[in-house]
């Protein structure tokens, strides 16, 4: 209410300076004007999703660049302009993103909604601690997104604030999250289809950035390990030599690396062991340019399932055969 109040209020005299003022990275004020509200989210595919609901009826920054660490990204001090800005602030959560969390927090207007995702939908108990993410660091694997089924949990959780925030384009965000979730549906049953070509007991990811465990575990996979260290810098020797008896034991061929990470240790463990190296999974840098129809979460998630599935000597023609476009039209910013 207080806020409707604000723009009434700013419909007069003031709104030209006030807008120009405001006129941060990506939208226009033509948004503004409009009366469309603002969210800002953090990485890649959870602007995607967001994107997926909100459709053309909110300007949508994202702000942590494609291609980055987003584990250890600090947002520049212009974030914090895009911040003051915001009615709706997505972020995973998890403790992934804190600084641009914190930055949220400071900057957003009293009466905006900052939403960690993936705590509301992740109940403590079922938190997952592992490779690059041990209890004893205290943060959990942060990364439900790779997992259709969280991913249609956070779809749930930004139409449902979307519809409390903006009540007068509900039809509009419920239409839009039902198409969602039928796609993502779709994708997952493509998954399930296709990973049963895969020969048995070969479904086993060694990735060096750690960002599979819940989709592991829903779809009955198994992470023998992840090489990318708690600090993100490279692993010790002896780790390595422990990972190299690992792949030679299960016969694996194939492990995975990823674009955002390149890794000689890989590369390493591939040259002793005769595995192959695919080093292109991707777990936050979204497929193509911005505009591409690929340049979408579904595009994403496709892209890592297909290369998972051949590299294990299994076939993709369901996922293959998924149109990956998105649901609704996709204006949101994504820096890269
Ligand atoms: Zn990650």
């Amino acid at each position: 209410m207080h806020l409707i109040l604000l723009r009434t209020a700013l419909a007069g005299g003031l709104a030209t300076a006030a807008l120009t003022a405001c006129g941060s990275a990506g939208g226009t004020s033509s948004d503004a004007a409009e009366g469309k509200i603002t969210i800002v989210s953090t990485v890649a595919p959870i602007t995607s999703i967001v994107a997926n609901i909100a459709g053309d009826r909110a300007r949508i920054e994202g702000v942590v660049p494609e291609g980055t660490n987003s584990h250890t990204f600090e947002p520049p001090p212009q974030v914090s302009r895009v911040m003051e800005d915001a009615d709706i602030v997505f972020v995973n959560g998890l403790q992934l993103e804190e600084p641009t969390f914190e930055l949220a927090e400071e900057n957003a207007p009293d009466d905006a909604t900052i939403v960690k995702l993936g705590d509301e939908v992740l109940p403590e108990s079922d938190y997952l601690y592992d490779f690059s993410f041990p209890k004893e660091d205290g943060k959990p694997n942060p990364h439900l997104w790779t997992d259709p089924t969280y991913a249609i949990k956070y779809a749930d959780v930004i139409k449902d604030t979307l519809v409390e925030r903006d009540g007068q384009n509900a039809a509009y965000y419920e239409q839009n999250h039902e198409t969602f979730v039928a796609k993502a549906t779709a994708l997952s049953d493509a998954l399930k289809a296709d990973q049963a070509t895969i020969p048995a007991g070969k479904k086993q990811l060694l990735t060096y950035h750690d960002a599979y465990a819940y989709f592991a575990k829903t779809y009955g996979w198994e992470v023998i390990g992840a090489v990318q260290p708690s600090n993100f810098e490279d692993p010790q020797p002896k780790e390595i030599a422990r990972i190299i008896d690992q792949v030679r034991e299960r016969e694996l061929p194939v492990i995975f690396g990823s674009e955002v990470f390149p890794s000689k240790v890989l590369e390493q463990i591939a040259k002793e062991t005769g595995a192959r190296y695919e080093d292109t999974l991707r777990d936050d840098d979204l497929p193509g340019e911005p505009g591409n129809p690929e340049h979408s979460w579904l595009g994403l998630m496709r892209y890592d399932y297909v290369t998972m599935i051949n590299g294990l000597g299994g076939t993709t023609k369901a996922l293959d055969a998924l149109d990956v476009s998105d649901g609704a039209p996709d204006r949101a910013t994504y820096p890269q």
